[in-house]
């Protein structure tokens, strides 16, 4: 069968009406320390159309600034904290929307609890007796202090809030690390309380995405390199899903899944050439 690139989905926007993109990073424009080629002339093309372009990234272990630095050494310029958006970023959009002022029991890394401070929520300790939500972060700083605590807070009734359903963490080399979706399955298993996940691929990005950059959805485009995570944001977020072939995923995956994208380029560089 011809493998068909490009617009895939004859509904789609067309794709230089989008005005707001939201990149994946890893597998979408870089390779670890590599960036992936066409990267850098794309973002420098949407600097020079006024395109308004955000990384996002589901870790919420690390802090905005560490992905500006990141960003920064895989050679793109002139990058700032207004372009990194985080699952720890759609979570506090997320809180705010349903109280002004917060309590929270937060277990995150010190990045993370920054992050909640920045934006106004107070945040509880470890043993404190009640909270207006517990709220779990990818914590590489997690301890068995943090667990009781959760767990304590679940099953008493607080509502359990979870920044990204990630299982692990992949690393070089076919390692990887327990990543939020493992950490929550402790504490579900603890106390029979699912957590509410917030980051890729629920509508909540999504819905954070839009009312942060005030493009309407159809102008809106989310791109990379995995089906079950940032396409899928794209279909259940109402907004067009841009596969690239240059990571996880073969043309083969998206034929055969039942995630599909609306345009389907072999890299970042292809998506270029088209928007040129
Ligand atoms: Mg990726």
């Amino acid at each position: 069968m011809q493998r068909k690139l490009g617009k895939v989905n004859p509904a789609a926007p067309d794709i230089k009406s989008i005005q707001c993109y939201v990149l994946d990073m890893d597998g979408t424009v870089n390779l670890g320390d590599t960036p992936i080629a066409g990267a850098h002339e794309l973002i420098g093309l949407f600097r020079q159309r006024d395109i308004q372009f955000y990384f996002f990234t589901n870790n919420s272990s690390k802090s905005p600034g560490d992905y500006v630095e990141k960003l920064t050494r895989l050679g793109f310029t002139g990058m700032a904290r207004r372009h990194i958006m985080t699952s720890g970023d759609v979570m506090l959009h997320y809180l705010k929307t349903k109280k002004e002022r917060l309590s929270v029991y937060l277990a995150g890394t010190p990045e993370l609890e920054a992050q909640f401070r920045a934006a106004g929520v107070t945040l509880l300790s470890s043993g404190c007796p009640t909270a207006d939500f517990a709220v779990l972060g990818f914590d590489t700083t997690f301890s068995f202090e943090k667990a009781d605590t959760l767990c304590r807070l679940v099953s008493s009734g607080v509502p359990f809030l979870a920044t990204n359903i990630d299982r692990v963490c992949p690393l070089e080399g076919d390692q990887f690390l327990p990543d939020c979706g493992s950490m929550a399955a402790l504490v579900t298993h603890a106390t029979g309380v699912e957590p509410k996940f917030i980051g890729k691929p629920f509508s909540e990005t999504v819905e954070f995405i839009l009312a942060h950059t005030g493009v309407p959805p159809e102008q809106t485009a989310m791109v990379g390199d995995r089906l079950y995570t940032d396409i899928k944001t794209a279909v259940n977020g109402g907004i067009t899903g841009i596969a690239v072939l240059s990571g996880e995923i073969s043309y083969l995956d998206i034929e055969q899944g039942d995630v599909k994208p609306d345009y389907i380029f072999p890299s970042v560089a292809e998506l270029y050439e088209a928007l040129k």
